[in-house]
């Protein structure tokens, strides 16, 4: 059995990490277990940066080993935002939908062909105190303006995935996390924490 403290307090992240690790043998900590504990410093410039100094920052409260995921939404024509931006992009106190209106309202009369997109996901998984492995990976789409679907969680309802014919809000759980940026980086992930463990 492996121990990891999850290090994210998004609900939707968590439940996504959970199915997708379902078939391991993980003992998930949360960060519920240490609901006193300050959030973490999130200055990195890049999702990678942030993932580390997340993972960093838990591992040394807790001293638990501890996988952190940093993500968000890359807009081609807005230049990559919001970015690393994603969990706050209408302000420091807001919600998925005060964030999909200001995307909505960023791409008025964008046309669909230039509406191109991608989820990005870091993790990062420190053993030991130290930071041990890292994956990256992305899924590609195109944002429309009418939310469509209930599953999943922040821009999912105006991300269509053309390889699906929807939404990620409209496709199911496995389906999303067949595909998805997090369920990319976090199957490359525990296979290589699975391997690390085995040589150790
Ligand atoms: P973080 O907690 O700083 O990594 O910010 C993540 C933010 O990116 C979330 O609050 C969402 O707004 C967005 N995001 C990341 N992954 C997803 C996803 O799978 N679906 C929809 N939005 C996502």
């Amino acid at each position: 059995m492996i121990e990891i403290l999850l290090a994210t307090r998004n609900p939707g992240k968590i439940r996504e990490i959970r199915e997708i690790a379902a078939d391991h043998a993980i003992i998930w900590h949360a960060l519920d277990e240490y609901a006193d504990l300050p959030d973490a410093p999130e200055t990195g410039q890049t999702f990678a940066e942030n993932a580390r100094q997340k993972a960093l920052y838990y591992a040394s409260a807790t001293e638990l080993d501890t996988l952190a995921d940093d993500s968000g939404l890359e807009v081609d024509c807005l230049g990559g935002a919001p970015g690393i931006l994603s969990a706050r992009f209408a302000g420091p106190a807001c919600d998925d939908a005060a964030n999909n209106s200001k995307l909505i309202e960023a791409l008025a009369g964008v046309p669909r062909e230039r509406r191109s997109a991608r989820f990005r996901c870091a993790m990062a998984w420190v053993h030991d105190g130290a930071v041990a492995l890292e994956t990256e990976d992305t899924i590609e789409g195109v944002i429309v303006d009418d939310p469509r679907g209930a599953n999943g969680f922040g821009y999912d309802p105006h991300f269509f995935v053309p390889a699906l014919d929807r939404t990620l809000a409209e496709a199911a759980p496995q389906q999303k996390n067949a595909l998805s940026h997090r369920g990319k980086a976090l199957r490359t992930m525990l296979a290589l924490i699975t391997e690390r463990i085995r040589t150790s």
